[in-house]
């Protein structure tokens, strides 16, 4: 199927999803995940008019810069090894995965202006699951106000890989009241207004329960 219809297809779930939430479409911005497929096939998602795309690895980011450059919206949304940050910071606007203070430290380092990051946090309490546990979260965000190219815009999670909609939904719900304990404190460094959550099987439901920022891979530019 062509990128186009695919997004099409998402975009009317994605509206109904909110109408089901009270929700504006408007809130939501759709990440094409394109870790998955080739240069010529992200080209292809940007014709169709995405503008946000995200990557995992910095081999794979700098493959699709070549060919996209910076017409998209940049995202590094997997787990990011602290020796890669030099490869990866002048290419993005937002990285998804900050969960440790090395890493914080070494973005701060390399980059030359604000990075929007997202704070994962392990909501589904896997230990295959990267991202820092529930409750270490305010203690951290606190402490990322001495990085001042670091500003971060919101919470990350990951859901785990399974249909039950009641183990997702507790997934999310603890990302979205975490996320307004955050909001609440009224952090300078941290506005922390986003949620990034959801994914080509879940993404849905994540837009029920608050998501603005959905990463979807299989579903928008599968081949
Ligand atoms: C691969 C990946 C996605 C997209 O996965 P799909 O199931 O193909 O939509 C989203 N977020 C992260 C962090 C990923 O690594």
């Amino acid at each position: 199927m062509k990128v186009e219809q695919k997004f099409s297809l998402v975009k009317s779930n994605i509206v109904s999803a909110c109408n089901r939430s009270a929700r504006s479409p408007e809130e939501v911005t759709v990440i094409a995940v394109t870790k998955y497929v080739s240069e010529e096939r992200a080209l292809e998602a940007l014709d169709a008019g995405i503008i946000h795309f995200g990557e995992n690895r910095d081999e794979g980011l700098a493959a699709k810069w070549d060919r996209l450059g910076d017409r998209p919206v940049w995202h590094f949304i997997g787990n990011l090894q602290t020796r890669k940050v030099k490869n990866i910071i002048d290419k993005v606007t937002y990285i998804h995965s900050l969960d440790r203070h090395s890493l914080a430290k070494e973005i701060n380092k390399r980059a030359n202006r604000q990075i929007k990051c997202f704070v994962q946090i392990n909501t589904s309490g896997e230990e295959s699951k990267q991202g820092l546990k529930p409750d270490e979260a305010i203690k951290f965000i606190n402490e990322l106000k001495e990085y001042p190219h670091i500003l971060v815009v919101g919470l990350m999670t990951m859901a785990p890989n399974t249909n039950e909609e009641n183990i997702l939904r507790n997934c999310f719900r603890r990302l979205k009241d975490l996320q307004t304990e955050v909001e609440n404190l009224s952090l300078h460094h941290a506005p922390c207004k986003e949620l990034s959550m959801g994914m080509s099987n879940d993404y849905m439901i994540a837009i029920e329960e608050g998501a603005t920022f959905v990463r979807i891979g299989t579903a928008l530019v599968g081949e």
